[in-house]
């Protein structure tokens, strides 16, 4: 099929809501990173959005409305903490995981009977929402497995040819996918996924969250997921990547025992003064880095790397979820100097 690229007037906006209302899937912009979105309820459809990804039929899909109110159409019942939480952090980079109801199909939601619902905040996914007048599923608009999209350009890179539409709305603004949390009782959250809403934003709102055991560490071989999500290989680009946690004097010497032509460090904006080997830098804080971890990796398969030893970023506040992604994308290869 042909893979319309459309812009944020309100004209390709309708146009867009119109494929989607139509049971088609349209690649579009959000904060975080760009969805691949199709109605939630219409399960034909949200199949098209597990076949252009290539993702495992147990992995479920987050849903997003126009405003958490619209949550009770869709949930069977939502707590007291989910909804101060929603106060607080909706809309935004934020996905509360809820017993769902009928109107959400088991295709949607992975056989699971809870479904993640997101308030997103960027104005062309709000717009889109609004127009289509349906619950949007959006998984990260990339192919299983390979980093997600924070461009237009990416999403078509990878779903170009496979999906109706992209509707491009400029680059993301935090680069990694949303903080996904469970309820566990009426004062404790659970981080299923870090992002952008951090552990210590969330303990303004509610007593206790704990940081789900997967988020750092590899599931053993017997151990159940959380969150389907945290079984699958992630995050990666085709170069063999690795973390090393160490500082910059540290990282230097161990890479250079590896430099070569194919062979890339992707480092923080302080370090590359006098670095000796071929690089990109990927920020000099969280945010940015956070805002930058995707598109690098991209960048650095374009670049031909075939080998990528990265700085691993802090773990405090956003930092976890930078770390949770590359760690991923690494496939748990840590080297810890
Ligand atoms: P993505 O679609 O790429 O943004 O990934 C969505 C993430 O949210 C995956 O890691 C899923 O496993 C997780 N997720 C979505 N819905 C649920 C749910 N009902 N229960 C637990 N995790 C979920
Ligand atoms: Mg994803």
């Amino acid at each position: 099929m042909e893979t319309q690229l459309l812009g944020d007037s309100l004209q390709q906006l309708e146009k867009a809501a119109e494929l989607i209302k139509n049971g088609e899937v349209v690649g579009i912009p959000t904060e975080t990173v760009y969805g691949l979105g199709a109605d939630a309820s219409n399960e034909e459809a949200v199949r098209k959005i597990f076949a252009a990804k290539g993702r495992p039929a147990d992995n479920p899909l987050i849903v997003h409305l126009a405003d958490f109110s619209d949550a009770e159409k869709y949930t069977t019942r939502i707590p007291a903490l989910a909804r101060r939480l929603a106060e607080k952090f909706c809309p935004g980079p934020f996905t509360i995981i809820l017993p769902k109801n009928d109107k959400i199909p088991h295709v949607t939601s992975g056989g699971l009977d809870t479904v993640g619902i997101r308030i997103p905040a960027h104005p062309v996914m709000r717009r889109i929402i609004e127009l289509s007048g349906c619950p949007i599923a959006a998984p990260s608009a990339n192919t299983s497995g390979l980093p997600s999209p924070t461009t237009a350009a990416h999403v078509m890179d990878d779903m170009k040819g496979k999906i109706a539409a992209v509707v491009d709305g400029g680059q993301s603004e935090f680069g990694v996918e949303s903080t996904v949390i469970a309820i566990e009782n009426e004062n404790t959250v659970r981080i299923l996924r870090p992002g952008c809403v951090t552990r210590e934003d969330m303990l303004e709102v509610c007593g206790n969250v704990i940081i789900d055991h997967a988020i750092l560490n590899e599931l053993g071989k017997d151990e159940k997921a959380a969150s389907p999500g945290m079984k699958y290989k992630h995050y990666s680009p085709k170069a063999d990547v690795v973390l090393i946690d160490s500082d910059i004097e540290q990282f230097t010497a161990y890479v250079g025992r590896y430099n070569g032509d194919k062979v890339y460090s992707l480092i923080f904006d302080g370090d590359k003064e006098g670095f000796p080997y071929n690089c990109l830098a990927y920020g000099a804080d969280s945010l940015q880095q956070a805002h930058n971890v995707f598109s690098a990796l991209r960048q650095l398969d374009e670049m031909g790397a075939e080998k990528v030893f990265v700085r691993a970023p802090s773990t405090d506040g956003v930092g976890l979820a930078v770390y949770n992604r590359l760690i991923r994308s690494a496939g748990f290869e840590v080297i810890r100097i």
